[in-house]
Parts: C-alpha cells; structure tokens; sequence
C-alpha cells in the first residue's frame, strides 16, 4: 500500500521518534505548527477516525494515554491539545489516521 506513514511506522522512511510500541508509533512532524508538535499514529492502517468502530477503538484510548505521557515528559504542564483531522474539509492530507499533539504555546479556539 502506497502510505507513507505506513512506512514510517515500518521504519522505510526516516522519522524522528518520540515513542514506539508494538501497537503504535509518535514522531516528529515534519513541519511543526507549535514548539512541540508530534504526530500518534497506529501502526496498523486505519484511514480515519471515521473509521473507528467499538471493536478497535481502544488503539485511540491507548494513543490517549500515551499523549498524556509525552506531554507530561515534555513539560507540557501549561497545556497541550490532540487533533485529528477527517476528510478533506477536517483538513486531512495523510489518509492514515494520525493525531497532533501541539503544545509549547497559546492556541486559539476555535480553528480555522
Ligand atoms: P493532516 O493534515 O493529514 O492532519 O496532517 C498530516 C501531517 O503530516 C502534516 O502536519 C504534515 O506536516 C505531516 N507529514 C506529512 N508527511 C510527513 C513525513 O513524511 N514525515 C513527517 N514527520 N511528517 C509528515
């Protein structure tokens, strides 16, 4: 399949990790829109959150925690926001779900 965080997660192209496990992968963005700025994705490929059923769900509450854990070790304490985007007007571009977790300034809501 022609993804490219597929092959992130695979390790066939480069990223800068952040955490890995057997079920998901967190690297840096490649064009960080906050001082921190790190993409959670499932390994597995799931396209959207559109696509989250209550059978695979838990990869989310597990991506959940381990976003609370890295803003915690990355002394998010000021606060930190997790996005996803879904289809072309949420704003997707990679059509393998991933969530941005932004921190390390003021963000204003609601978004653009
Ligand atoms: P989306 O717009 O789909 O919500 O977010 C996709 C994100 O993936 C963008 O913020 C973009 O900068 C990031 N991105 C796209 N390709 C790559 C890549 O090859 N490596 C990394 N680290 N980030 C990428």
């Amino acid at each position: 399949m022609d993804c490219v965080f597929c092959k992130i997660a695979a390790g066939e192209i480069p990223s800068k990790k952040a955490y890995e496990d057997d079920r998901i992968l967190a690297f840096y963005d490649l064009d960080p829109q906050a001082p921190v700025h790190i993409l959670l994705i499932p390994k597995e490929h799931i396209e959207s959150a559109a696509d989250i059923t209550e059978e695979n769900s838990a990869i989310v509450a597990h991506i959940f925690a381990v976003a609370a854990k890295l803003a915690k070790e990355l002394d998010l304490a000021q606060g930190w926001r997790v996005v996803t985007n879904v289809g072309k007007d949420g704003g997707q571009t990679v059509m393998h779900m991933h969530f941005h977790l932004l921190g390390g300034r003021s963000m204003a809501w609601p978004p653009g």
